[in-house]
């Protein structure tokens, strides 16, 4: 079989592989589709810590079961599936405490273990122990089902951020997971979604789609003002920042309205990972700055049910869909901001 190996930044290999054998405690399935996202374009360009290269690549995956181990219970070949990427080990104590996504023994599909750039993959037996395998309704593609896991993330950085009935959002980065924020706001009850980017074009190709209240190019004026103005001088109740930049981490804060929460979603790069925060305006506004990681599990099989009922489509999202050998274009695609949702299948 065909795969898209890393190796080391900027050498990925597409390579062919014996194809997988199911152990007893395992599944294999054919990809049918594996999503890219920012991470990929992160780790060609600069590797990640938790990963051990070389490697196949992919963790939004979905596909249809064709090998079942023989301890395997509850799974038939020609299931469709959708895969979690973060593998909690279930036996922690967050992960014993309810909080799975900050698993301290936390594993990865495509870092440690092979991932989706693939035509087959072997489901480990760490996933199945967490209940990690989601069936997909069969109203819908295997690529809308790859969304689940980033839409899964952005269920649990909404959760954590109490994003509710008549709520001001303000999202910041219009990429696919920004997209993803709008439609999740909205069907969390939000009364009012504005969307920032600092890229005019892709902010009004996102916004078309998505159709936050108001988009706001972040190069154009003072964007707190902006943010203030379109509130009434209250600004607003959550802002997210969808986007791998300090200063939209600072300039959120100052468009909280007081007792607004301030949802940090993108992480920054290792080497600019300190911002500047206004202490005093946390101080006497009550503020609150929430972090968040991944995603759980329980919010996979949620966010699954979310793009099936229709209550987040994402069919729309998905501009581009690529064969395996083009797995660098489609990096490429995403590194340049050229497009919403680049789905591989292989
Ligand atoms: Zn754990």
């Amino acid at each position: 079989m065909r795969v898209a190996r890393f190796h080391a930044p900027g050498d990925i290999r597409l390579e062919t592989d014996p194809d997988p054998v199911a152990s007893d405690d395992e599944v294999v399935i054919r990809v049918r589709a594996c999503s890219t996202c920012g991470t990929d374009v992160k780790i060609s360009r600069s590797g990640h810590p938790n990963m051990s290269a070389p490697q196949v690549m992919g963790h939004e995956i979905a596909g249809e079961i064709t090998q079942v181990g023989a301890r395997v219970d509850g799974w038939s070949v020609g299931d469709r599936v959708q895969v979690i990427a973060a593998i909690p080990d279930g036996t922690c104590r967050e992960c014993r405490s309810g909080f799975p996504a900050v698993c301290r023994n936390q594993l990865s599909m495509g870092y440690q273990f092979a991932g989706g750039f693939a035509e087959h993959m072997i489901v480990p037996r760490e996933v199945l122990a967490v209940d990690g395998l989601n069936r997909i309704p069969d109203t819908l593609s295997f690529a809308e089902a790859s969304l689940a896991e980033p839409l899964a993330c952005v269920l649990n950085g909404q959760q954590i951020a109490g994003v509710g009935d008549g709520d001001t959002v303000v999202v910041i980065g219009a990429g696919p997971i920004g997209c993803l924020h709008v439609r999740l706001a909205r069907a969390r009850g939000s009364e009012r979604v504005i969307l920032i980017d600092l890229n005019a074009e892709r902010l009004a190709a996102s916004a078309a789609l998505v159709q936050p209240d108001l988009a706001l190019a972040a190069g154009d004026g003072d964007i707190v003002e902006q943010v203030l103005e379109a509130t009434g001088g209250d600004g607003a109740d959550v802002v997210i920042t969808a986007a791998a930049s300090g200063r939209a981490q600072e300039l959120g804060l100052q468009m909280l309205a007081r007792r607004g929460r301030l949802s940090l979603f993108g992480g920054l790069p290792k080497d600019a990972a300190v911002i500047a925060l206004d202490a005093n305006l946390v101080h006497y506004r009550e503020l609150s700055v929430l972090g968040v990681n991944g995603s759980s599990p329980a919010h996979n099989a949620e966010a699954l049910r979310l793009i099936a009922t229709g209550a987040v489509p994402v069919a729309d999202l998905i501009t581009h869909r690529l064969p395996l050998e083009q797995v660098l274009d489609a990096i490429e695609l995403v590194a340049r901001g050229e497009a919403i949702k680049v789905t591989i299948e292989p």
